[in-house]
């Protein structure tokens, strides 16, 4: 295995103090923190040559560095070594006997994978293992930006596919997988102590004849109470990553929504200065299925907490709603199909040019660790039928190497099935091809 030393991290106590040492009183430069949500850390790197320190500082009572703290006292906490494929590394390590604090990788800063492996195995030291995995930077050997980028750009035939980002938010873990029991879950994406997994919010740009959006994330609407519910981080959200596309919001022809649970729909709309809420892409037409939208209009008890009306109600207020009954082509090289499943109109978009395809699966296979077929997610109304609608999308994928977007995977943003010896995997696929 070939590594690389990435940073040392070093637990805080009092940043003040520490900044006092390493930028004044070393002269060193800090840069902008980073938080990593799921961690309650935030993360102020010092770069030094070809590798950093990390300085964490705890955001919260119960993170790890909080308690790592409180019994040691500030100081060494971690070394981080880069490697190309983690989990070869993992295995190697798990062969030779080495205790693993994680067994399977799970999301870091940066849009990395990492996993810890015993202080008891490595002679007294925390170590870390990194492995970079939607960087336009990964493979090529140079050092990865600190500031990752969130958005990357795929061609596809004629057209242009951008994959944004809205941020993160947090799900029960139970009810992400449904009937799975959470040792086996839990071992591909590891829980919160309140049992909540890592989601990110991905909607696509297709950039074609016409310019269009697919689902809009979470959006600005919503209240502190909300966001504590559903642990949402958007610190880097999705006007940040539609700049970095470098798109306006009246650059926005069609917006097409999969279906209209807020963390699809949220962004569809906008509340102005004088409170009013609008739409938010002031040019576009949107696109909702008309049993969806029948659906999203009369919720019932147990749909209701997903359907928000300011999600969608302004959006016929002000005449901009195009509502399609059955499968169709909404723009060249996009067409709609229904799933059900998830709600009875969920649909996903099929994306096709110059003889490739690609497809925006939505709540279908929300994550990559959705991939086994009976993982399915327990909000699912029908999920028999999304069973039948994923053993159908598989076979298809495999036979037309679809590239699929991952709208919930908080690293892997779009990738490939592929089925070897009985078994499916996902290939994630690089940015830029
Ligand atoms: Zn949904
Ligand atoms: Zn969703």
């Amino acid at each position: 295995m070939k590594a690389i030393l990435d940073h040392v991290g070093i637990a805080v106590k009092d940043l003040s103090a520490a900044l006092a040492f390493y930028r004044d009183a070393l002269g060193l430069e800090i840069e902008a923190p980073e938080e990593v949500a799921s961690q309650r850390v935030r993360a102020h790197f010092i770069p030094v040559g070809e590798s950093s320190l990390e300085l964490l500082e705890a955001t919260a009572a119960d993170s790890a560095i909080a308690r790592f703290v409180d019994k040691r006292g500030p100081g060494l906490h971690h070394i981080t070594l880069r490697v190309d494929d983690i989990h070869a590394a993992l295995a190697q390590l798990k062969q030779r006997g080495a205790t693993l604090i994680d067994e399977a990788p799970r999301p870091g800063a940066e849009r990395s994978l990492v996993a810890f492996v015993h202080p008891s195995s490595a002679h007294g030291v925390l170590v870390e293992l990194k492995q970079v995995v939607t960087s336009h930077e990964a493979g090529s050997g140079s050092r990865e930006p600190r500031a990752a980028s969130h958005i990357s750009r795929y061609t596809l035939g004629d057209l242009e596919l951008v994959s944004l980002f809205d941020g993160f938010f947090q799900l029960d873990g139970g009810a992400m997988f449904g009937v799975v029991p959470k040792p086996l879950w839990a071992k591909q994406t590891v829980p919160d102590e309140k049992n909540r997994i890592l989601l990110a919010m991905r909607p696509l740009v297709v950039r074609g004849v016409r310019t269009m959006l697919i689902d809009a994330g979470l959006g600005g609407k919503d209240d502190r109470k909300f966001h504590d519910i559903y642990g949402v981080d958007r610190s880097r959200n999705l006007d940040h990553t539609l700049a970095e596309a470098g798109l306006r919001r009246e650059d926005i022809d069609i917006v097409l929504a999969t279906h209209l649970h807020f963390d699809h729909a949220g962004g569809f709309t906008t509340r102005d200065a004088s409170g009013r809420v609008r739409p938010a892409f002031p040019r576009a037409q949107y696109v909702v299925r008309r049993g969806e939208w029948d659906d999203a209009c009369h919720a019932n008890e147990r749909t209701r907490a997903s359907y928000l009306v300011d999600n969608f109600i302004p959006l016929a207020d002000a005449g901009v709603l195009q509502l399609v009954d059955d499968d169709q082509t909404i723009m060249p090289g996009v067409k709609v199909r229904r799933t059900g499943g998830h709600t009875m109109h969920h649909q996903m978009a099929i994306i096709e040019s110059g003889g490739q395809t690609a497809a925006f699966v939505a709540d279908l296979l929300p994550t990559t660790a959705h991939l086994p077929e009976p993982w399915i997610l327990g909000y699912d109304l029908y999920p028999m039928d999304t069973l039948a609608s994923k053993k159908a999308f598989y076979k298809e994928a495999i036979e037309k190497n679809t590239l699929v977007f991952f709208e919930h995977d908080p690293v892997v943003a779009a990738g490939y099935i592929r089925e070897e010896q009985g078994k499916r995997r996902v290939l994630p696929a690089r940015p830029g091809s």
